[in-house]
């Protein structure tokens, strides 16, 4: 899952953008209306995080500009104000959901999560594969009636994966989805993630595509 955070208070931006890394988001992060607006319409996020007063458009106009151009990607407004009428201003721009600044950041993680699961349109946000089970928003993971502990790393390559049953999915689809945007180290980074999957869910889950990248099968 990748997120895009346009707001213009840096330190703010920063800890939001550490925060969600640590659930393990991908996390891009812009300081500016129209940058965002540019970035959010290229149609990479699963979700956008979007301050009102922004310098060089605000969040109001880089709503509604993504939804009159057909984008319908979620987004969490921020505001500083409070009030019924911005409310309402947010949500009539095409916003679908909001929260008033200071926010706990539990909250913000919950609205997050709440946001992407409404979308993914899924019932039930557990994924089955084989004798796997995936929970996606509990971010938990079972092989047959035993839990397993991964980290927020792991666990979103898994998601990746397990998302996109009986699809081979590709190491640079897997890094843009689970790293960030300005990650240049080494994109075999992510074969240390699928040797750690298969060490802790079984050898046979993850089955690699020569040349092509990976795929999880429904057994
Ligand atoms: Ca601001």
């Amino acid at each position: 899952m990748r997120l895009l955070i346009v707001e213009d208070e840096k330190r703010l931006a920063l800890s939001l953008a550490a925060g969600l890394r640590a659930e393990g988001f991908a996390v891009d992060v812009v300081h500016d209306g129209a940058e965002g607006l540019h970035r959010a319409g290229t149609g990479t996020y699963d979700l956008v995080v979007l301050d009102i007063m922004l310098p060089g458009m605000n969040g109001y106009h880089v709503c509604g500009a993504l939804r009159a151009a057909g984008h319908d990607v979620p987004i969490l407004m921020l505001t500083a104000k409070d009030g019924e009428y911005d409310e309402a201003e947010g949500l009539d721009t095409g916003a679908d959901d909001y929260l008033t600044k200071p926010f706990s950041y539990v909250v913000l993680v919950a609205r997050v999560k709440a946001l992407l699961r409404r979308r993914g349109g899924s019932p039930s946000p557990v994924l089955r594969v084989g004798a796997l089970r995936v929970d996606t928003a509990g971010r938990r993971v079972w092989v047959g009636e035993g839990e397993v502990a991964l980290t927020a790393k792991e666990f979103a390559v898994l998601e990746q994966l397990a998302t996109r049953v009986g699809e081979v999915v590709s190491k640079a689809d897997i890094l843009e989805h689970v790293w960030d945007f300005a990650y240049e180290g080494d994109p075999n980074i992510v074969e240390v993630y699928v040797s750690a999957l298969r060490r802790k869910l079984g050898a046979g889950v993850i089955t690699t595509v020569r040349g092509a990248g990976y795929r999880m099968e429904e057994r």
